[in-house]
């Protein structure tokens, strides 16, 4: 049985980097010219930089659970 795909693992890899792609757009959108309709103030962009961190962060957490669940027989358990 392989569990080489991980539809959770894809799913929240797109959701980071959507969040960041959204980050970094917003983030360089006050020096683009022409400028843009809409301007990201520096709290949104605080936001938006929190939201792709967390994104990030989940996806990390269930990378750990879900490749230690994958790699089970190559216990790295040296733990006293
Ligand atoms: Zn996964």
């Amino acid at each position: 049985m392989s569990r080489e795909f991980c539809q959770t693992c894809e799913s929240l890899k797109e959701f980071y980097w959507l969040k960041l792609n959204q980050f970094l757009i917003a983030a360089g959108s006050s020096s683009a010219w022409p400028p843009p309709l809409h301007v990201a103030g520096e709290e949104e962009l605080l936001v938006l930089k929190n939201e792709s961190l967390d994104a990030l962060r989940e996806l990390m957490r269930h990378a750990k659970a879900c490749y230690g669940l994958t790699i089970d027989d190559v216990t790295v358990d040296d733990a006293a």
